[in-house]
């Protein structure tokens, strides 16, 4: 049994001590949730200080950054590297976000990399991937589903299910208010199943978990999460508020 998981994006939010204040909600908050996995992905100037925080809290919260470059280290001016992310306390990395994709120009080939040192170094990398509305109009979901779940996870093995997540991301619903329904989501997410289980094999198809994420909302968490392919959830902006975040993580109960 796959134990939900629900994350939070705080993408280009928050200054320091906003992040730090916003860590020891959350940690006073969900203190008792062992249901779920919860996560917070917050701009890589907080993860060190957060990690001091969650640690004091003795919180269970999980910290995740947002990006990362595929090199160990040397002349990448202004990048991150896995291991930098690892010894300052992050565990998950965020590749192929779609802002990544669509503002600054990440295909395939280049996700793929990261995806790739991301594992080498031990971290779990959570891909996300998602359809332009456009392409979802053309009748083309299942198709870009399936060539960036191809090209972003090229070569790769996935022998331990834990090893990785997904977050299926339909780009018209990221920061739109518009959310997929629970049966666009439950379809697309079957059909992403499907894809992981034609690259690895059915059984570890079935134990990786699967986020949706969406314009996530208090309103909305319970119906998502109910769907059978659904595993968790990724939230931006209704995790920079602690009561929202709260509630959804409360709501995500299978
Ligand atoms: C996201 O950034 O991954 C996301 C899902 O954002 P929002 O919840 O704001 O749509």
């Amino acid at each position: 049994m796959k134990k939900v998981i629900v994350g939070g994006n705080w993408k280009m939010n928050k200054t320091v001590p906003e992040a730090q204040a916003l860590a020891r909600q959350l940690c006073d908050r969900l203190s008792d949730v062992n249901f779920a996995d919860i996560f917070i992905c917050p701009p890589f100037v907080d993860i060190y200080s957060l990690s001091i925080i969650l640690r004091e809290k003795e919180s269970k919260i999980i910290l995740g950054a947002q990006n990362m470059h595929y090199e160990a280290k040397g002349a990448f001016t202004g990048e991150i590297s896995a291991d930098m992310i690892k010894s300052a306390g992050g565990k998950i990395v965020v590749l192929g976000h779609s802002e990544r994709r669509h503002i600054f120009n990440e295909n395939d080939e280049y996700i793929n990399r990261k995806v790739r040192a991301a594992l080498d170094a031990g971290l779990l990398p959570l891909l996300c991937i998602g359809e332009l509305l456009e392409e979802r109009e053309a009748g083309k979901t299942e198709e870009v589903i399936r060539t960036q779940l191809k090209g972003s996870l090229d070569g790769i093995k996935i022998e331990d299910p834990s090893k990785i997540l997904i977050a299926y991301e339909p780009v018209w619903a990221i920061g739109t208010g518009v959310t997929a329904t629970p049966e666009q989501a439950q379809d697309a997410q079957k059909f992403v199943r499907k894809i992981l289980a034609e690259m690895f094999d059915e059984n570890i198809a079935n134990e990786i978990r699967i986020l949706y994420g969406g314009s996530v909302k208090p309103a909305n968490a319970a119906s998502l999460i109910v769907q059978p392919d659904v595993d968790g959830l990724f939230v931006g902006g209704a995790s920079l508020d602690a009561e929202s975040f709260e509630k959804i993580v409360r709501d995500a109960i299978k």
